[in-house]
């Protein structure tokens, strides 16, 4: 079988990315800043659709959870964000104990709130017979709406276009809600590079069963035949105020961590364009290098967790099967692809993108 390799222009952008991370050396005051990791959240619904909360509430939650940004996702509408940054200060943490020998009555000025970027955009909700075909626009401020289609592929194009159409970043969202994205669609859709590898909502179905395959499953169909694919994982917040159901869709369960020179919608999308960035339920990496030679990734540990780091190729092989929380992998040019993931003994996952590995690495 003639399998296409991921175009050259591809690996070198993947290995660019991943070579940059493992810089250490100040930049020069000329240079650009150095690149830091930055958490957000690409998807949640206030109560302007089917969220059961206030956008300000959503922001407010968002910004107490120590993340770095959020994109509101309502159905079919933009959810304006003015003024939602000043509604939606967090509480200050508890002022710190008087340190030994302070003059009594001293109390510490509260520190400034946490930078926060807070970004427009709308998640284009149509269907096709009894099939969910959701696309989100990040960073869009005109409303998009769905056109129909005779198929899911003719769906999830035309919503493709429209958000391409307003300037917006478009992510496929949830494959497997309603059982209605398959590897067949998105090896054929255009003009999309990200897709919601992971999505928390509990109906989405991430694992599979009955025969259907599991989101991830679908991810190394798609990447085998050479199309590239970057996953995200996402909240689809919907519920705040009954944290306790089986049935909610809560914060804080599903995020991405982002690569960028700055906090700012520009830089952030680039880096969601160009893969620069992982996926995660709760895993925190502290190294992620990529080279000419190989991978190198290193999580964030937890002394009452224990770690796997799995290397996996073409067609979902595994290459190699790590257990500890750091692990190297050495290309051998025969893998089409590399991606890790990290599973955590609490169950927590984290997933980076695909490098493209050519035969003439070898
Ligand atoms: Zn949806
Ligand atoms: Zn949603």
């Amino acid at each position: 079988m003639n399998i296409p390799r991921m175009s050259a222009a591809v690996a070198v952008l993947a290995l660019c990315g991943g070579a940059a991370l493992a810089q250490s050396a100040a930049p020069r005051p000329d240079q650009a800043p150095t690149p830091k990791w930055f958490r957000g959240n690409i998807h949640a619904h206030t109560s302007a659709s089917d969220g059961d909360s206030a956008a300000a509430d959503v922001v407010r939650v968002y910004r107490e959870l120590q993340y770095d940004f959020l994109v509101l996702t309502d159905h079919n509408l933009v959810t304006p964000i003015d003024g939602l940054l000043d509604a939606s200060i967090p509480a200050p943490p508890p002022p710190p104990p008087p340190a030994p020998g302070a003059a009594p009555g001293v109390v510490p000025a509260p520190a400034a709130p946490r930078p926060f970027l807070l970004i427009p955009g709308t998640e284009v909700t149509g269907k096709v017979g009894q099939k969910a075909v959701h696309v989100n626009g990040l960073g869009t401020t005109a409303r998009v709406l769905p056109s129909g289609g005779d198929t899911v592929l003719d769906a999830l194009q035309r919503e493709v276009d429209a958000v391409v159409a307003v300037s917006g970043l478009p992510v496929v969202n949830h494959p497997n809600f309603s059982w209605a994205v398959t590897a067949a669609d998105l090896k054929a859709v255009q003009r999309v590079q990200l897709f919601e590898l992971y999505n928390a909502h509990p109906q989405c179905n991430n694992i599979g069963g009955g025969g259907a395959p599991g989101v991830e499953e679908i991810w190394d169909d798609v990447l085998s035949t050479g199309r590239t694919l970057w996953g995200v994982a996402a909240d689809d917040m919907h519920d705040l105020k009954r944290p306790w159901a089986q049935s909610a869709a809560r914060p804080g369960q599903a995020w991405v961590m982002v690569r960028a020179r700055e906090l700012s919608q520009d830089a952030l999308f680039d880096a969601l364009r160009r893969g620069d960035f992982y996926a995660s339920t709760g895993v925190e990496l502290l190294e992620y290098s990529v080279t000419a030679t190989g991978i190198r990734i290193a999580v964030k540990e937890n002394s009452m967790r224990k770690y796997r780091v799995l290397f996996i190729g073409k067609n979902g092989r595994t290459l190699k099967d790590v257990p500890a929380s750091s692990a190297e992998y050495a290309f051998t040019g025969d893998e089409g692809y590399v991606r890790t993931k990290v599973i955590e003994s609490y169950g927590k996952l984290a997933w980076t993108q695909p490098v493209l590995v050519a035969a003439s690495r070898k």
